[in-house]
């Protein structure tokens, strides 16, 4: 939740989102953006509305109730819970919210099913775990469940299954033999007579792994602009999506940091020459990790300035020394991008990520969580 008096500004260019949106589309006809967590910390309803008018007629988010903010947020298309029902209230959103559900083992299915003899009819998606380990039935179970659907008013019309590994060049074999899993659950269902919208890939197995493409793709990083493919030989085939959100933060004062002189928490940096520096409204009650202290880089106009000293709670310091000798210097208000940023070289949620030590998922998720506004 965003702390409200913060300064940190986040901005999400939903025309991006939308150009990332068409890009797949020139491809797949039938692409469903995944929205869960917030859309990645870009904005639920938001994303939402302006993939709406792209002509996007399905979302995917995780939990249910994130489905039923989603549906009370004024979305009228069909939305898809990834992660299915938990409690009662769940269960009853599916009717009243017409909420299209992933059921992954047979107590949720029991649970659907006896909820359809009350409320009437339901459609599901039938989730398969075919290889990583986390929920679906297993491919072998799938003669059990259409016998427990056949007699119910539960009717499958999706099926969907997960891959572990298809961002990872050297995995090629584990994606074929999860999309062979994923055959066999396929099988099972056409011939029990259920006819299903198969979806198995996501970002990454949309884009290199043709075999997995199916009646769906669950698109979910590259429509924020995330490359899943980078550091690996496969890094060029994931470029030509861009990053729609940038994250700024003041300039709070600007002085000079003499040869000699330490910095911050620690004194973990010493400057080697006389230098000036920029302490920025920025830390990691904003979500800005701790552990790009002495790492990484901002841009202060349009130019990167590397990052002095540990990273605070709500303070960043930056050498500006470059800067000072061009125009008006650097000044109390000026504005710092930790993401994106004006200039040549913007700073890229994988350089971020480098950086911070993690992947471009968790960069989104967690600096979205601040306060955001949208162009
Ligand atoms: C998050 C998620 C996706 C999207 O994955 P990306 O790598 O972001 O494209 C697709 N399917 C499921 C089940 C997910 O949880």
């Amino acid at each position: 939740m965003a702390i409200e008096y913060n300064k940190l500004r986040v901005t999400i260019h939903t025309d991006r989102l939308r150009e990332n949106y068409r890009l797949f589309k020139k491809n797949h006809d039938n692409v469903i953006p995944v929205i869960k967590s917030d859309a990645y910390g870009h904005g639920l309803a938001e994303v939402c509305h302006a993939l709406e008018s792209e002509g996007a007629d399905t979302f995917a988010v995780g939990f249910v109730n994130e489905a039923v903010l989603l549906r009370q947020s004024g979305c009228t298309k069909r939305i898809f819970a990834l992660l299915g029902p938990l409690g009662d209230d769940d269960i009853q959103a599916l009717w009243e919210h017409d909420i299209l559900t992933a059921i992954s083992h047979f107590d949720q299915l029991t649970r659907v099913i006896n909820a359809a003899e009350k409320n009437g009819p339901l459609n599901i998606c039938l989730k398969f775990d075919t290889g990583m380990r986390r929920l679906g039935f297993l491919p072998e179970e799938v003669d059990k469940v259409t016998e427990a659907l056949k007699k119910s008013r539960v009717t499958p019309v999706m099926a969907t299954s997960h891959l572990a590994s298809a961002d990872e060049p050297e995995c090629g074999e584990r994606v074929t033999m999860q999309a062979a899993r994923f055959q066999i659950a396929l099988d099972g269902l056409a011939k029990a007579g259920f006819d299903v919208e198969a979806n198995l890939a996501n970002s990454a197995g949309g884009m290199v792994h043709e075999q997995c493409r199916m009646d769906s793709l669950r698109l979910g990083i590259s429509l924020y602009g995330g490359n899943p493919f980078q550091d690996t030989e496969w890094e060029s085939r994931g470029q030509g999506c861009r990053s729609a959100m940038d994250v700024s933060a003041p300039v709070l004062q600007v002085h000079p940091l003499k040869k000699g002189e330490s910095i911050s928490y620690g004194w973990t940096f010493t400057a080697e020459r006389d230098s000036v520096v920029a302490i920025i409204g920025v830390g990691y009650a904003d979500n800005y990790s701790r552990s790009l202290s002495n790492t990484g880089y901002m841009i202060i106009h349009g130019k990167r300035v590397p990052i002095r000293g540990r990273i605070c709670m709500q303070m960043t310091a930056v050498d500006v020394t470059d800067l000072m000798g061009e125009g008006r210097g650097v000044v109390p208000g000026d504005e710092a991008f930790l993401l994106g940023g004006p200039g040549n070289t913007p700073i890229t949620p994988e350089e971020l990520a480098g950086w911070w030590n993690t992947i471009t998922y968790e960069v989104f998720c967690l600096l979205g969580m601040n306060r955001r506004e949208y162009i």
